[in-house]
């Protein structure tokens, strides 16, 4: 099967997608981790209905890209008080401050806390917050790229040159030429099974840089359920 690259307007810019034709009714737009997408269509539909659905799709596909509003630290519910909910990976926990000389945040009962000198001063809190957040993906990616190179039959060729966690504008995760991990940092509020896939897909790009049959096989044989997993991360978006 091979795929070819479209793109269609929207915005300032354009959509790029990849198209693939297979025996099938309906037509499926999904959304990579490095913010490729790529579009499923029956063999027999014609190309300008394809054009049209990615266009309707639009908005949709660029939100994916940029990323799921409810990871993002700074959306108009997220107030840094007491009480409020803020996502860990994959689960909802309450935001909980008290006033204390030492200041830190913990997880503790299923709470959030935060220690803070100044309780009552919603800035402090979310930069007490966002430096916590900053420390556990640092930890918690590392751990899991461990976990996830070992899913390979020969992990020493899949280990990166570095990993970087930083805020990307519109993907999860890329791998770079030079073979340096970078990942979202916004990706700690997701799941474990959520982090691992997009890890896994990008050390497969050590292998394979495009996505093509090679790329997908190599996928499907060290996470077999990735096609949930990523269905899951974009699910949280819906
Ligand atoms: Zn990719």
């Amino acid at each position: 099967m091979t795929a070819r690259t479209f793109s269609v307007p929207y915005g300032n810019g354009e959509i790029d997608f990849r198209l693939k034709r297979r025996q099938r009714r309906t037509l499926a737009i999904s959304v990579d981790p490095d913010g490729s997408v790529e579009v499923i269509a029956p063999i027999d539909a014609p190309l300008g209905k394809v054009l049209e659905k990615v266009r309707k799709r639009a908005s949709w596909i660029r939100r994916q890209q940029r990323f799921f509003i409810q990871f993002q630290p700074r959306t108009p519910d997220r107030q840094y008080v007491g009480g409020e909910t803020h996502l860990y990976l994959g689960r909802q926990y309450k935001l909980k401050i008290v006033q204390h000389i030492q200041q830190r945040v913990k997880l503790y009962r299923g709470q959030l806390t935060v220690q803070s000198l100044r309780p009552r001063n919603a800035d402090v809190t979310r930069e007490l917050v966002e430096q916590w957040y900053r420390d556990r993906a640092r930890e918690k990616f590392r751990e899991r790229l461990a976990l996830c190179q070992l899913r390979f039959p020969n992990p020493a060729e899949f280990v990166p040159a570095s990993l970087t966690v930083m805020q990307l504008r519109q993907r999860w995760g890329s791998m770079t030429p030079r073979r340096k991990l970078i990942l979202n940092r916004l990706l700690i509020r997701a799941s474990v099974e959520a982090i691992d896939y997009v890890i896994t897909h990008e050390l497969c790009h050590m292998r394979y840089s495009n996505h093509g049959q090679a790329f997908f096989q190599l996928l499907d044989s060290v996470m077999p359920d990735w096609q949930g997993r990523k269905l899951k991360l974009e699910r949280q978006l819906a």
